[in-house]
């Protein structure tokens, strides 16, 4: 995660979302705050939170300081006051059921006025903080125009994440990984396929290639140059991987084939050129026989 920016960063790249961005970011992170506050609550007192059971009947059982409302002056501003007396940008709405006392905080007094331990106060900033953090990187990504990964788009995400992507606000990595983990078996099954499509589709290109009498594609095809960090960022991971079980490769074939990809990244690392089709098509192969796709 990036660092945290600072107050005049953020203003600054919040005045680059436009008001739908705007106004879903600011409830994210508001709700965020909520459950961060209730979630670590729930965990000093032991108590498990479970899909099924709602949020109001858990601070019914909590019985404890619940977060209400976090208000926010806008970048330069001291709207608010702490019951403290000091001025405040941010300021949080504190409510306990039981004893009905409502108290208007910030951030540093929220221990005083409401007895939480320490531990507990530090535990949530913290959690705040991480918060701001996530906050940031959306953000940053936003002004440097993130690309949503293509395959999220036939994923069944959840009516937030997906409005989210709607109206153009990128993802925090947190939010990425969750994704990621929770669709684990889809994104592979639609990974595969589409690299399955992208070989057959070189196949086909290079049989053209093989059959076309002409020259100016010929040339055309020869000329397409890539470098060796470009081959390293794309394909390390497999390259790796190929190296890992190279001695499964038994087939001479198969041996002359994993040979030709390795002269071929000693080829690139001393500038010249290759066939980078034919690098694909072997490694892919390799790949396949290997049974790592
Ligand atoms: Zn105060």
């Amino acid at each position: 995660m990036p660092s945290p920016l600072t107050e005049k960063e953020v203003n600054r790249l919040f005045q680059l979302l436009d008001d739908n961005q705007l106004i879903f970011l600011q409830s994210y992170l508001k709700q965020s705050k909520k459950s961060k506050w209730l979630e670590k609550l729930a965990h000093k007192k032991g108590i498990v939170l479970h899909s099924n059971v709602s949020i109001d009947e858990v601070w019914e059982k909590l019985n404890d300081w619940e977060l209400k409302e976090i208000l926010d002056g806008g970048y330069g501003n001291r709207p608010y006051k702490c019951e403290c007396g000091i001025t405040l940008r941010y300021c949080y709405i504190v409510h306990h059921r039981k004893e009905n006392k409502t108290y208007q905080l910030g951030e540093t007094c929220l221990g005083n006025y409401t007895m939480m331990s320490a531990e507990l106060i530090k535990d949530i900033t913290n959690g705040f903080h991480n918060i701001d953090l996530e906050r940031d990187e959306i953000l940053i990504r936003h002004e440097q125009c993130w690309d949503l990964p293509t395959d999220y788009n036939e994923l069944n995400l959840t009516e937030n994440l997906r409005t989210q992507i709607d109206i153009g606000l990128p993802l925090s990595s947190i939010q990425v990984n969750r994704i990621e983990k929770m669709f684990q078996h889809e994104l592979f099954q639609v990974r595969r396929q589409r690299e399955r499509d992208r070989i057959a589709q070189l196949r086909t290109r290079q049989s053209t290639f093989v059959n076309s009498s002409n020259v100016s594609s010929y040339s055309h095809s020869r000329t397409e140059t890539i470098t060796y960090e470009e081959v390293i960022a794309r394909h390390l991971t497999n390259l790796k991987q190929i190296r890992e079980y190279e001695h499964r490769i038994t087939y001479p074939v198969m041996l002359d084939k994993w040979d030709s990809v390795q002269d071929m990244i000693m080829d690139l690392k001393r500038g010249e050129d290759i066939n980078y089709s034919k690098f694909l098509s072997q490694m892919f192969e390799l790949l396949y026989y290997l049974d790592l796709y």
